[in-house]
Protein backbone atom coordinates (compact mmCIF):
# COMPACT_ATOMS: atom_id res chain seq x y z
CA UNK A 1 0.00 0.00 0.00
CA UNK A 2 0.90 3.54 -1.08
CA UNK A 3 2.72 5.93 1.78
CA UNK A 4 -0.61 7.32 3.58
CA UNK A 5 0.71 9.89 5.82
CA UNK A 6 -0.80 12.93 4.05
CA UNK A 7 0.99 16.28 5.46
CA UNK A 8 -2.47 18.48 4.34
CA UNK A 9 -0.68 20.47 2.27
CA UNK A 10 -3.56 20.85 -0.06
CA UNK A 11 -1.69 21.53 -2.84
CA UNK A 12 -3.54 18.39 -5.13
CA UNK A 13 -6.66 19.96 -4.44
CA UNK A 14 -5.72 22.57 -7.20
CA UNK A 15 -5.23 19.77 -9.44
CA UNK A 16 -7.85 17.53 -9.21
CA UNK A 17 -11.17 17.64 -11.52
CA UNK A 18 -13.85 16.35 -9.63
CA UNK A 19 -12.57 18.57 -6.56
CA UNK A 20 -12.54 21.46 -8.69
CA UNK A 21 -16.34 20.47 -10.20
CA UNK A 22 -17.90 19.41 -6.75
CA UNK A 23 -16.25 21.05 -4.31
CA UNK A 24 -16.13 18.73 -1.06
CA UNK A 25 -13.48 17.85 0.36
CA UNK A 26 -14.33 13.94 0.22
CA UNK A 27 -14.17 14.77 -3.73
CA UNK A 28 -10.65 15.61 -3.21
CA UNK A 29 -7.38 13.48 -3.62
CA UNK A 30 -6.81 14.63 0.05
CA UNK A 31 -10.45 13.70 1.52
CA UNK A 32 -9.92 10.46 -0.36
CA UNK A 33 -6.35 9.75 0.96
CA UNK A 34 -7.91 10.25 4.59
CA UNK A 35 -11.11 7.93 3.35
CA UNK A 36 -8.79 5.53 2.48
CA UNK A 37 -6.67 5.42 5.63
CA UNK A 38 -9.15 5.16 7.93
CA UNK A 39 -11.00 2.56 6.09
CA UNK A 40 -7.81 0.58 6.21
CA UNK A 41 -7.13 1.03 9.50
CA UNK A 42 -10.59 0.24 10.53
CA UNK A 43 -11.19 3.31 11.80
CA UNK A 44 -14.69 3.69 9.41
CA UNK A 45 -16.40 0.87 8.04
CA UNK A 46 -16.25 0.42 3.53
CA UNK A 47 -19.42 1.72 3.72
CA UNK A 48 -21.45 2.13 0.25
CA UNK A 49 -20.45 5.91 0.76
CA UNK A 50 -17.06 5.59 1.19
CA UNK A 51 -16.30 3.52 -1.42
CA UNK A 52 -18.35 5.09 -4.16
CA UNK A 53 -15.74 8.21 -3.43
CA UNK A 54 -13.04 6.34 -4.71
CA UNK A 55 -15.41 4.94 -7.68
CA UNK A 56 -15.94 8.98 -8.39
CA UNK A 57 -12.53 9.61 -8.80
CA UNK A 58 -11.26 9.67 -12.96
CA UNK A 59 -7.64 7.66 -12.09
CA UNK A 60 -6.36 10.80 -13.97
CA UNK A 61 -2.95 10.86 -11.79
CA UNK A 62 -2.68 14.65 -11.78
CA UNK A 63 -2.79 14.67 -7.60
CA UNK A 64 -0.17 11.08 -8.01
CA UNK A 65 2.05 13.72 -9.99
CA UNK A 66 1.79 16.79 -7.44
CA UNK A 67 1.90 14.97 -4.32
CA UNK A 68 5.18 16.49 -2.68
CA UNK A 69 5.21 13.48 0.14
CA UNK A 70 4.19 10.67 -2.65
CA UNK A 71 0.72 9.88 -1.69
CA UNK A 72 -0.42 8.65 -4.53
CA UNK A 73 -4.12 9.28 -4.05
CA UNK A 74 -5.56 8.13 -7.64
CA UNK A 75 -3.62 4.46 -6.84
CA UNK A 76 -5.30 4.45 -3.34
CA UNK A 77 -8.85 5.38 -4.70
CA UNK A 78 -8.02 2.25 -6.77
CA UNK A 79 -6.11 -0.04 -4.40
CA UNK A 80 -9.13 0.76 -2.61
CA UNK A 81 -11.76 -0.76 -5.08
CA UNK A 82 -9.64 -4.25 -5.08
CA UNK A 83 -9.75 -4.25 -1.19
CA UNK A 84 -13.92 -4.30 -1.87
CA UNK A 85 -13.90 -6.93 -4.08
CA UNK A 86 -11.93 -8.60 -2.03
CA UNK A 87 -14.32 -8.20 0.83
CA UNK A 88 -17.54 -8.46 -1.10
CA UNK A 89 -16.97 -9.22 -4.87
CA UNK A 90 -19.57 -8.35 -7.37
CA UNK A 91 -20.69 -11.17 -9.51
CA UNK A 92 -21.46 -9.06 -12.13
CA UNK A 93 -17.47 -7.96 -12.60
CA UNK A 94 -16.77 -11.73 -13.00
CA UNK A 95 -19.09 -11.56 -16.14
CA UNK A 96 -18.26 -8.61 -17.56
CA UNK A 97 -14.46 -8.70 -16.96
CA UNK A 98 -14.08 -12.14 -16.45
CA UNK A 99 -15.95 -13.23 -19.29
CA UNK A 100 -17.56 -10.67 -21.99
CA UNK A 101 -14.52 -8.69 -22.25
CA UNK A 102 -11.62 -9.91 -22.60
CA UNK A 103 -13.61 -12.34 -25.04
CA UNK A 104 -13.06 -10.41 -28.20
CA UNK A 105 -15.72 -13.02 -30.48
CA UNK A 106 -18.41 -11.98 -27.94
CA UNK A 107 -17.51 -8.59 -28.10
CA UNK A 108 -17.83 -8.14 -31.43
CA UNK A 109 -20.81 -10.05 -31.25
CA UNK A 110 -21.92 -7.76 -27.97
CA UNK A 111 -21.28 -4.58 -30.46
CA UNK A 112 -23.05 -6.28 -33.41
CA UNK A 113 -26.05 -3.59 -32.79
CA UNK A 114 -24.39 -0.70 -33.14
CA UNK A 115 -22.53 -1.53 -36.40
CA UNK A 116 -25.80 -2.45 -37.72
CA UNK A 117 -27.08 1.11 -36.49
CA UNK A 118 -24.71 2.54 -38.86
CA UNK A 119 -24.65 0.25 -40.93
CA UNK A 120 -28.46 0.06 -41.79
CA UNK A 121 -28.51 3.63 -42.31
CA UNK A 122 -30.89 4.07 -39.05
CA UNK A 123 -27.86 6.56 -37.39
CA UNK A 124 -27.69 8.53 -40.45
CA UNK A 125 -31.63 8.40 -40.77
CA UNK A 126 -31.82 10.19 -37.06
CA UNK A 127 -29.37 12.88 -37.18
CA UNK A 128 -30.68 13.66 -40.88
CA UNK A 129 -34.47 14.11 -39.19
CA UNK A 130 -33.58 15.73 -36.39
CA UNK A 131 -34.64 12.53 -34.83
CA UNK A 132 -31.73 12.84 -31.95
CA UNK A 133 -32.77 15.65 -30.76
CA UNK A 134 -35.93 13.83 -29.09
CA UNK A 135 -33.23 11.51 -27.55
CA UNK A 136 -33.27 11.71 -23.40
CA UNK A 137 -30.30 13.88 -23.10
CA UNK A 138 -28.23 10.86 -21.83
CA UNK A 139 -29.02 8.46 -24.83
CA UNK A 140 -28.15 11.52 -26.93
CA UNK A 141 -24.71 12.04 -25.66
CA UNK A 142 -24.26 8.16 -25.15
CA UNK A 143 -24.75 8.17 -29.36
CA UNK A 144 -22.27 11.13 -29.72
CA UNK A 145 -19.55 9.38 -28.58
CA UNK A 146 -19.58 7.10 -31.06
CA UNK A 147 -17.07 7.53 -34.16
CA UNK A 148 -17.93 6.76 -37.41
CA UNK A 149 -18.34 2.87 -36.87
CA UNK A 150 -16.68 0.22 -39.27
CA UNK A 151 -18.42 -2.31 -40.87
CA UNK A 152 -16.53 -4.72 -39.38
CA UNK A 153 -14.10 -5.33 -37.12
CA UNK A 154 -10.61 -4.69 -37.55
CA UNK A 155 -9.26 -7.87 -36.11
CA UNK A 156 -11.41 -9.57 -38.86
CA UNK A 157 -9.96 -7.87 -41.82
CA UNK A 158 -6.19 -6.33 -40.46
CA UNK A 159 -3.56 -8.71 -41.74
CA UNK A 160 -1.94 -10.77 -39.44
CA UNK A 161 1.69 -9.89 -40.73
CA UNK A 162 1.39 -6.75 -42.95
CA UNK A 163 4.85 -6.14 -45.07
CA UNK A 164 7.38 -3.36 -44.38
CA UNK A 165 7.40 -0.89 -47.56
CA UNK A 166 10.45 -1.68 -48.91
CA UNK A 167 13.39 -3.02 -46.65
CA UNK A 168 12.25 -4.15 -43.55
CA UNK A 169 14.44 -2.85 -40.31
CA UNK A 170 12.08 -3.48 -37.69
CA UNK A 171 9.82 -6.68 -36.45
CA UNK A 172 7.03 -4.78 -34.58
CA UNK A 173 4.24 -6.34 -32.45
CA UNK A 174 0.90 -4.39 -32.86
CA UNK A 175 -1.76 -4.77 -29.75
CA UNK A 176 -4.58 -4.36 -31.59
CA UNK A 177 -6.82 -2.40 -28.59
CA UNK A 178 -10.99 -3.99 -28.22
CA UNK A 179 -12.24 -0.30 -28.94
CA UNK A 180 -9.86 0.62 -31.69
CA UNK A 181 -11.12 -2.95 -33.45
CA UNK A 182 -14.66 -2.00 -32.77
CA UNK A 183 -14.48 1.45 -33.09
CA UNK A 184 -11.47 2.96 -34.45
CA UNK A 185 -10.48 0.75 -37.49
CA UNK A 186 -9.71 3.43 -39.95
CA UNK A 187 -7.44 4.63 -37.27
CA UNK A 188 -5.97 1.54 -36.24
CA UNK A 189 -5.51 0.83 -39.77
CA UNK A 190 -3.54 3.91 -40.39
CA UNK A 191 -0.95 3.15 -37.66
CA UNK A 192 -0.21 -0.26 -39.45
CA UNK A 193 0.10 1.33 -42.97
CA UNK A 194 2.64 4.27 -41.01
CA UNK A 195 4.66 1.40 -39.43
CA UNK A 196 4.71 -0.22 -42.72
CA UNK A 197 5.83 3.52 -44.40
CA UNK A 198 8.68 3.52 -41.60
CA UNK A 199 9.96 0.19 -42.62
CA UNK A 200 8.58 -2.03 -40.05
CA UNK A 201 6.91 -5.64 -40.56
CA UNK A 202 3.79 -5.47 -38.42
CA UNK A 203 2.76 -8.71 -36.73
CA UNK A 204 -0.82 -8.14 -35.22
CA UNK A 205 -1.44 -11.39 -33.49
CA UNK A 206 -5.43 -11.87 -33.58
CA UNK A 207 -6.19 -13.70 -30.39
CA UNK A 208 -5.02 -11.26 -28.12
CA UNK A 209 -7.68 -10.26 -25.61
CA UNK A 210 -8.45 -6.95 -23.57
CA UNK A 211 -5.52 -4.92 -22.36
CA UNK A 212 -7.25 -5.15 -18.61
CA UNK A 213 -7.70 -1.51 -17.98
CA UNK A 214 -11.47 -1.88 -17.20
CA UNK A 215 -11.34 -4.69 -14.69
CA UNK A 216 -8.07 -2.98 -13.20
CA UNK A 217 -10.44 0.28 -12.64
CA UNK A 218 -12.88 -2.31 -11.15
CA UNK A 219 -10.72 -3.62 -8.61
CA UNK A 220 -10.05 -6.94 -10.04
CA UNK A 221 -6.49 -7.74 -11.18
CA UNK A 222 -7.19 -10.97 -10.35
CA UNK A 223 -8.83 -11.25 -13.93
CA UNK A 224 -5.98 -9.21 -15.62
CA UNK A 225 -2.93 -11.28 -14.65
CA UNK A 226 -5.15 -13.99 -16.83
CA UNK A 227 -5.37 -11.87 -19.53
CA UNK A 228 -1.86 -10.67 -18.98
CA UNK A 229 -0.36 -13.94 -19.14
CA UNK A 230 -2.32 -14.78 -22.41
CA UNK A 231 -1.25 -11.69 -24.60
CA UNK A 232 2.59 -12.23 -23.15
CA UNK A 233 2.40 -15.77 -24.99
CA UNK A 234 1.19 -14.33 -28.20
CA UNK A 235 3.82 -11.67 -28.75
CA UNK A 236 6.65 -14.05 -27.02
CA UNK A 237 5.57 -16.35 -30.55
CA UNK A 238 4.96 -13.30 -32.65
CA UNK A 239 9.34 -12.54 -31.77
CA UNK A 240 8.92 -8.98 -32.12
CA UNK A 241 11.83 -6.36 -31.02
CA UNK A 242 8.93 -4.36 -30.05
CA UNK A 243 5.04 -4.16 -28.84
CA UNK A 244 3.38 -0.92 -30.38
CA UNK A 245 -0.02 0.16 -29.45
CA UNK A 246 -2.24 3.39 -30.71
CA UNK A 247 -4.21 3.03 -27.38
CA UNK A 248 -2.58 5.08 -24.38
CA UNK A 249 -5.44 3.17 -22.05
CA UNK A 250 -4.30 -0.10 -23.47
CA UNK A 251 -0.55 1.45 -23.39
CA UNK A 252 -0.32 1.99 -20.13
CA UNK A 253 -2.02 -0.77 -18.99
CA UNK A 254 0.85 -3.23 -20.70
CA UNK A 255 3.20 -1.21 -19.42
CA UNK A 256 2.38 -2.40 -15.91
CA UNK A 257 1.92 -6.10 -17.14
CA UNK A 258 5.69 -6.44 -15.37
CA UNK A 259 4.32 -4.95 -12.02
CA UNK A 260 1.24 -6.82 -12.12
CA UNK A 261 2.73 -10.17 -12.06
CA UNK A 262 6.10 -9.34 -10.20
CA UNK A 263 5.16 -11.86 -7.44
CA UNK A 264 4.42 -14.62 -10.10
CA UNK A 265 7.88 -16.67 -10.04
CA UNK A 266 7.20 -18.05 -13.06
CA UNK A 267 5.76 -14.99 -14.87
CA UNK A 268 7.71 -11.95 -13.33
CA UNK A 269 10.81 -12.28 -15.96
CA UNK A 270 8.64 -13.04 -19.16
CA UNK A 271 6.17 -10.07 -17.69
CA UNK A 272 8.97 -7.88 -17.22
CA UNK A 273 10.49 -8.35 -20.30
CA UNK A 274 7.18 -7.83 -22.13
CA UNK A 275 6.43 -4.62 -20.61
CA UNK A 276 10.23 -3.36 -21.30
CA UNK A 277 8.88 -3.55 -25.26
CA UNK A 278 5.77 -1.56 -25.14
CA UNK A 279 5.71 1.78 -27.17
CA UNK A 280 2.98 4.06 -27.49
CA UNK A 281 3.27 4.42 -31.33
CA UNK A 282 4.44 8.16 -31.15
CA UNK A 283 6.26 6.93 -28.64
CA UNK A 284 8.05 4.56 -31.57
CA UNK A 285 7.95 6.37 -34.29
CA UNK A 286 9.99 9.37 -32.68
CA UNK A 287 12.73 6.77 -31.71
CA UNK A 288 13.26 6.05 -35.28
CA UNK A 289 14.41 7.58 -38.39
CA UNK A 290 10.74 8.49 -39.86
CA UNK A 291 10.33 9.61 -43.29
CA UNK A 292 8.90 13.32 -43.94
CA UNK A 293 5.28 13.03 -45.44
CA UNK A 294 5.16 14.98 -48.10
CA UNK A 295 1.27 15.75 -48.44
CA UNK A 296 0.03 18.90 -46.35
CA UNK A 297 -2.41 19.22 -43.99
CA UNK A 298 -4.24 22.82 -44.46
CA UNK A 299 -5.72 22.89 -40.72
CA UNK A 300 -5.15 24.40 -37.10
CA UNK A 301 -4.84 21.74 -35.24
CA UNK A 302 -4.33 21.60 -31.36
CA UNK A 303 -3.91 18.26 -29.23
CA UNK A 304 -5.04 16.79 -25.88
CA UNK A 305 -3.14 14.95 -23.65
CA UNK A 306 -4.86 11.47 -22.88
CA UNK A 307 -4.15 10.96 -19.13
CA UNK A 308 -2.98 7.46 -19.10
CA UNK A 309 -0.75 8.71 -22.00
CA UNK A 310 0.57 11.29 -20.51
CA UNK A 311 1.24 10.47 -16.42
CA UNK A 312 0.40 6.92 -17.62
CA UNK A 313 3.40 6.80 -19.61
CA UNK A 314 5.49 10.19 -19.89
CA UNK A 315 4.26 10.50 -23.37
CA UNK A 316 3.89 14.12 -24.17
CA UNK A 317 5.63 15.96 -26.80
CA UNK A 318 6.18 13.16 -29.24
CA UNK A 319 2.56 13.15 -30.61
CA UNK A 320 3.17 17.08 -30.52
CA UNK A 321 6.35 16.71 -32.88
CA UNK A 322 4.81 14.26 -34.77
CA UNK A 323 2.09 16.83 -35.59
CA UNK A 324 4.23 19.31 -36.65
CA UNK A 325 6.43 17.48 -38.56
CA UNK A 326 3.16 17.54 -41.09
CA UNK A 327 3.13 20.85 -43.81
CA UNK A 328 0.16 22.85 -44.05
CA UNK A 329 -0.15 21.71 -40.52
CA UNK A 330 -0.28 24.95 -38.13
CA UNK A 331 0.16 23.87 -34.60
CA UNK A 332 -1.58 25.32 -31.45
CA UNK A 333 -1.12 24.47 -27.95
CA UNK A 334 -4.74 24.14 -25.90
CA UNK A 335 -5.31 25.39 -22.52
CA UNK A 336 -4.75 22.91 -19.99
CA UNK A 337 -4.06 20.31 -22.53
CA UNK A 338 -3.55 17.86 -19.52
CA UNK A 339 -6.45 18.62 -17.60
CA UNK A 340 -8.97 15.43 -17.80
CA UNK A 341 -11.74 15.83 -20.34
CA UNK A 342 -13.75 13.69 -18.29
CA UNK A 343 -13.93 10.17 -19.72
CA UNK A 344 -12.06 8.28 -17.08
CA UNK A 345 -13.20 4.83 -18.86
CA UNK A 346 -17.29 4.95 -18.16
CA UNK A 347 -17.61 7.99 -16.22
CA UNK A 348 -19.97 9.31 -18.59
CA UNK A 349 -22.52 6.63 -18.13
CA UNK A 350 -21.66 6.50 -14.25
CA UNK A 351 -20.93 9.74 -13.10
CA UNK A 352 -22.54 11.81 -15.84
CA UNK A 353 -22.93 15.37 -14.41
CA UNK A 354 -19.53 15.50 -13.11
CA UNK A 355 -18.09 14.43 -15.82
CA UNK A 356 -20.10 16.78 -18.21
CA UNK A 357 -18.83 20.01 -16.22
CA UNK A 358 -15.51 18.51 -16.22
CA UNK A 359 -15.52 18.17 -20.14
CA UNK A 360 -17.23 21.41 -20.27
CA UNK A 361 -13.76 23.05 -19.08
CA UNK A 362 -12.13 21.12 -21.75
CA UNK A 363 -14.78 22.57 -24.17
CA UNK A 364 -13.97 25.77 -23.59
CA UNK A 365 -10.64 25.78 -23.79
CA UNK A 366 -10.79 24.42 -27.28
CA UNK A 367 -13.37 26.24 -28.33
CA UNK A 368 -10.61 28.91 -27.71
CA UNK A 369 -8.01 27.98 -30.04
CA UNK A 370 -10.16 28.32 -32.68
CA UNK A 371 -8.78 24.43 -33.99
CA UNK A 372 -10.61 23.15 -36.63
CA UNK A 373 -8.86 19.64 -35.64
CA UNK A 374 -8.32 18.08 -32.05
CA UNK A 375 -5.89 15.45 -31.94
CA UNK A 376 -5.46 12.62 -29.38
CA UNK A 377 -4.50 9.06 -29.21
CA UNK A 378 -6.66 7.40 -26.61
CA UNK A 379 -10.28 6.04 -28.04
CA UNK A 380 -11.81 7.14 -24.39
CA UNK A 381 -11.27 10.43 -24.88
CA UNK A 382 -11.85 11.18 -28.28
CA UNK A 383 -15.16 9.48 -27.76
CA UNK A 384 -15.70 12.36 -24.70
CA UNK A 385 -14.36 14.94 -26.83
CA UNK A 386 -17.16 14.22 -29.69
CA UNK A 387 -19.85 14.43 -27.11
CA UNK A 388 -18.57 17.92 -25.86
CA UNK A 389 -17.79 19.13 -29.40
CA UNK A 390 -21.70 18.04 -30.76
CA UNK A 391 -23.07 19.40 -27.36
CA UNK A 392 -21.31 22.60 -27.60
CA UNK A 393 -22.06 22.63 -31.94
CA UNK A 394 -18.45 23.41 -32.16
CA UNK A 395 -17.19 22.68 -36.00
CA UNK A 396 -14.08 20.53 -34.85
CA UNK A 397 -13.12 16.88 -35.96
CA UNK A 398 -11.96 14.58 -33.37
CA UNK A 399 -8.47 12.61 -34.87
CA UNK A 400 -6.15 10.55 -33.25
CA UNK A 401 -2.53 12.58 -34.96
CA UNK A 402 -1.69 9.15 -36.49
CA UNK A 403 -4.37 9.23 -38.42
CA UNK A 404 -3.63 12.94 -39.96
CA UNK A 405 0.20 11.64 -40.24
CA UNK A 406 -1.42 8.57 -42.85
CA UNK A 407 -3.49 10.93 -44.68
CA UNK A 408 -0.42 13.61 -45.18
CA UNK A 409 1.72 10.32 -46.21
CA UNK A 410 -0.86 9.61 -48.81
CA UNK A 411 -0.88 12.88 -49.66
CA UNK A 412 -4.32 13.38 -48.84
CA UNK A 413 -5.15 16.92 -49.21
CA UNK A 414 -6.86 18.34 -46.20
CA UNK A 415 -8.11 21.59 -45.95
CA UNK A 416 -10.24 23.44 -43.37
CA UNK A 417 -13.34 23.04 -45.12
CA UNK A 418 -13.23 19.29 -44.62
CA UNK A 419 -14.24 19.98 -41.00
CA UNK A 420 -17.89 19.69 -40.34
CA UNK A 421 -19.78 19.25 -37.04
CA UNK A 422 -20.35 16.15 -35.54
CA UNK A 423 -23.36 15.53 -36.45
CA UNK A 424 -22.78 16.19 -40.20
CA UNK A 425 -19.60 13.61 -39.95
CA UNK A 426 -22.28 10.82 -38.64
CA UNK A 427 -24.55 11.19 -41.16
CA UNK A 428 -22.43 11.76 -44.15
CA UNK A 429 -21.34 8.56 -46.33
CA UNK A 430 -18.69 5.77 -45.14
CA UNK A 431 -15.41 6.86 -46.47
CA UNK A 432 -13.30 4.50 -48.52
CA UNK A 433 -10.98 3.44 -46.19
CA UNK A 434 -14.55 2.42 -43.51
CA UNK A 435 -14.86 -0.55 -45.99
CA UNK A 436 -13.35 -4.22 -45.26
CA UNK A 437 -11.72 -4.41 -48.32
CA UNK A 438 -9.72 -1.26 -47.85
CA UNK A 439 -8.46 -2.53 -44.77
CA UNK A 440 -8.30 -6.22 -45.59
CA UNK A 441 -5.59 -4.56 -48.27
CA UNK A 442 -3.26 -3.50 -45.76
CA UNK A 443 -0.20 -1.67 -45.37
CA UNK A 444 1.35 -3.21 -48.48
CA UNK A 445 -1.23 -2.57 -50.81
CA UNK A 446 -1.83 1.13 -50.52
CA UNK A 447 2.16 1.33 -49.93
CA UNK A 448 2.55 -0.06 -53.49
CA UNK A 449 0.11 2.09 -54.53
CA UNK A 450 1.69 5.24 -53.36
CA UNK A 451 4.88 3.67 -55.17
CA UNK A 452 3.50 4.05 -58.26
CA UNK A 453 2.25 7.24 -57.63
S1 LIG B 1 -6.85 10.87 -9.79
FE1 LIG B 1 -7.64 12.82 -10.58
S2 LIG B 1 -9.82 12.75 -10.05
FE2 LIG B 1 -8.82 11.18 -8.77
S3 LIG B 1 -8.34 12.21 -6.86
FE3 LIG B 1 -6.53 12.39 -8.18
S4 LIG B 1 -6.73 14.36 -9.23
FE4 LIG B 1 -8.75 13.83 -8.39
S1 LIG C 1 -0.74 16.89 -2.08
FE1 LIG C 1 -0.38 14.97 -0.96
S2 LIG C 1 0.22 15.63 1.09
FE2 LIG C 1 -0.72 17.43 0.09
S3 LIG C 1 -2.91 17.32 0.72
FE3 LIG C 1 -2.73 16.24 -1.25
S4 LIG C 1 -2.42 14.08 -0.68
FE4 LIG C 1 -2.00 15.30 1.15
Amino acid sequence: MDNLNCIRCGLCLAVCPTYREVLSETASPRGRAVLARKGLEGEFALSPNLIEQMYACFDCMACNEICPVGIRPADLAVDMRRVQEQIQPAVWKDVLFGGLIPNPGRMELATWPLRAYEKLGIRRLVYSLGLHRLMPKQVRDLDAMLPHLPQRPLRQVLLEVSKANGESRYRVGFFLGCAQSLMFADESAATVRVLARNGCTVITPKETVCCGMPALGYGRPDLVREQARHNITLFEQAQVEVIVTDCATCGSTLKEYGHLLADDNEWAARAAAFSEKVRDVSEFLMSIPLEKPQGRVEARVTYHDPCHLRRGQGVWQQPRTLLQMIDGLEFVELPEADWCCGSAGSQLITHYETSLKVLQRKMENLESTQAEYIASGCPGCQMQLNVGAQRRGLEVQVVHPIALLDRAYNKESIVARDVGRVAKHIAKSPKAETQPEAISAGANNLCQLEEGD
